[in-house]
């Protein structure tokens, strides 16, 4: 027997619809591309989305297109993603930090038909254009006072193109599981791969990442989301926020530590959420400044390892809670957040660390697993360490255009990730399974030594990698970049670690550089590292031999 509730399909167009009606003048404020500030409120931009779509609609864009973005977070980005979605057609949300010859590569895979792109990456498009093959037409996301010339096939400023349409249109109806968006992974080996989010899955994730325990954010919370909507979905942000009615602070394409405060202090943020790298910057500007944060509360931090020095500096120095969390682009991409269950709610200080190191516990929707090289299950102990696998409503089932299947026979995906969940359930990242470092046998932690690395005051960022060696197989190198107008030695940097990891986890050497080179969306990228230091030979190594 079937219930007798109505089948109300979760669409993503009903959240502006909602947030348009019952927080309509709840404000969208943006750093414009082209300088100044910028405001609208939800019923402005719903109004806007509907001239988008209806716009995509007359220029033959249907259900099942895709049309790239290649933006910054702003109050256009935001109007382009609903109007896309309003018309079941995909907003495909490119990485303009990826090399050209990727985003040509992408596009082609993706065969988008529209691109819609800020002014600040007209110079790529125009050098790339030959090579984007299935593009029919670029709006530039500007008016005409700022629309510049090109050549770009069709281009057409985005006020002039959405002021042809007088917005007397309605949002298309499909099924819930149509696409709705599109996103790529880095694709750090081999090709990107395509995950395709729906409706459904879009609109469940929003739900489960408004939750308490989850991101927390709510109408009466003013919403910085850093994190850009090109990554990974925007960790559901740009969704999550117009449902529960949040004010929206979008940063344009600035986000250094000085633009970023800005943005905090002046409207008064309270929730904000990007990868380690960003805050990097924030927390030396508030240093080299003598700012404070009195409006914000919570910070999400994510997308690699936050070190526990930062959560620290975030507490202790700033009254900022930390929210460590882990996700990845093929789960929408919330995996796990750190919020304190009851059994970690009275800790401090250190202890309180311990847990906020740890990635965090899964909220409902998704289910996870940790098991060893032969599928076998482990336990959840806390200690024992596998591969990280996940199941749930927002976690990707296959990549697009390609048959593989790429779960087990269970519906679990794979995430490449190695990690440890306690009893109580939270989850601890060891590594990314290619870039634990096998010791004798055993493996270490590359993200344990970087974190604890970090916590050197002299040091601005850490990177370990294992580097081969005749006795042990492979054995850690510390790389660091210490801090401006900062000197140390190896034997400083081993002191301070030395009693705080076993003894056999220590780096065998450490190299000093000026820059630790970075992925597409602010990882270390580990395989640019190996690459450089593939002829390293570490002083343990030319003993042993
Ligand atoms: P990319 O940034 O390469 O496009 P994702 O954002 O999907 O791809 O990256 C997901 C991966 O990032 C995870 O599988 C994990 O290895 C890493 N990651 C994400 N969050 C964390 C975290 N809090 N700590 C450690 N690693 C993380």
């Amino acid at each position: 027997m079937l219930g007798l509730m109505q089948d109300w399909p979760l669409l993503c167009h009903r959240i502006i619809d909602h947030a348009a009606t019952y927080h309509p003048e709840r404000r969208v404020i943006s750093r414009s591309v082209e300088g100044p500030f910028h405001t609208t409120n939800y019923f402005e931009l719903r109004r806007r989305a509907l001239k988008v779509a209806q716009r995509l609609d007359r220029d033959g864009i249907k259900l099942g297109d895709r049309v790239a973005t290649l933006a910054w977070n702003t109050w256009r980005h935001l109007e382009a993603w609903y109007g896309i979605m309003g018309i079941g057609a995909i907003y495909h949300t490119v990485n303009p930090r990826l090399f050209p010859e990727q985003i040509a590569w992408i596009v082609n895979h993706a065969e988008d038909r529209v691109m819609m792109t800020d002014l600040t990456f007209l110079p790529i498009l125009e050098k790339l254009a030959g090579q984007l093959k299935p593009i029919e037409r670029y709006v530039v996301l500007t008016d005409a006072a700022h629309m510049p010339a090109t050549a770009l096939k069709n281009a057409v400023p985005y006020e002039e193109w959405i002021a042809e349409a007088d917005g007397d249109f309605a949002w298309k109806d499909f099924d819930e599981r149509t696409a709705a968006g599109m996103c790529y992974t880095s694709g750090t080996t081999g090709n990107p791969k395509g995950v395709l989010y729906s409706h459904r899955s879009n609109v469940l994730h929003s739900l489960m990442a408004a939750q308490v325990d989850a991101m927390d954010v709510s109408s009466r919370d003013v919403v910085l989301p850093v994190v850009p909507m090109f990554h990974a979905n925007c960790w559901g942000l740009a969704l999550t926020s117009p449902m529960v009615g949040a004010t929206l602070v979008m940063p344009g394409g600035k986000l250094d530590g000085a633009s970023i405060f800005e943005l905090l202090d002046t409207y008064r943020v309270s929730f904000t959420a990007a990868v380690p790298t960003v805050w990097l910057m924030l927390l030396a500007h508030l240093e080299a400044n003598n700012a404070k944060l009195p409006y914000l509360k919570k910070v999400v931090i994510g997308g690699s390892a936050c070190p526990r020095a930062m959560t620290k500096t975030f507490q202790d120095v700033y009254g900022v809670e930390v929210c460590h969390a882990w996700g990845m682009t093929e789960m929408s991409p919330l995996g796990t957040l750190g919020s304190l269950k009851p059994e970690y709610a009275d800790l401090t200080g250190e202890e309180r660390l311990d847990i906020q190191v740890k990635q965090g516990h899964a909220p409902f929707g998704v289910e996870m697993k940790i098991v060893d090289d032969s599928d076998n299950e482990l336990p959840r102990d806390g200690k024992t360490f596998g591969r990280l696998k996940v199941r749930g409503f927002a976690v990707t089932r296959s990549y697009f255009k390609e048959d593989d299947d790429i779960l087990d026979p269970q519906g679990f995906f794979d995430t490449g990730d190695v990690c440890t969940i306690d009893p109580h359930g939270y989850m601890q990242i060891t590594d990314r399974a290619k870039d634990v470092i096998k010791s004798g046998g055993e493996w270490i932690s590359s993200i344990d030594l970087e974190n604890l690395a970090v916590g050197h005051p002299k040091v601005a960022e850490a990177a370990v990698i294992g580097i081969s060696h005749p006795k042990w197989d492979e054995r850690p190198l510390l790389v660091i970049v210490l801090k401006k107008d900062q000197t140390a030695t190896k034997d400083e940097i081993l002191g301070f670690m030395q009693g705080k990891v076993a003894k056999w986890w220590m780096p065998d050497d450490v190299v000093f550089v000026a820059e630790i080179p970075h992925t597409a969306t602010g990882k270390i990228q580990k395989m640019a590292l190996r690459e450089q230091f593939k002829d390293y030979v570490l002083p343990t190594a030319a003993a042993a031999e």
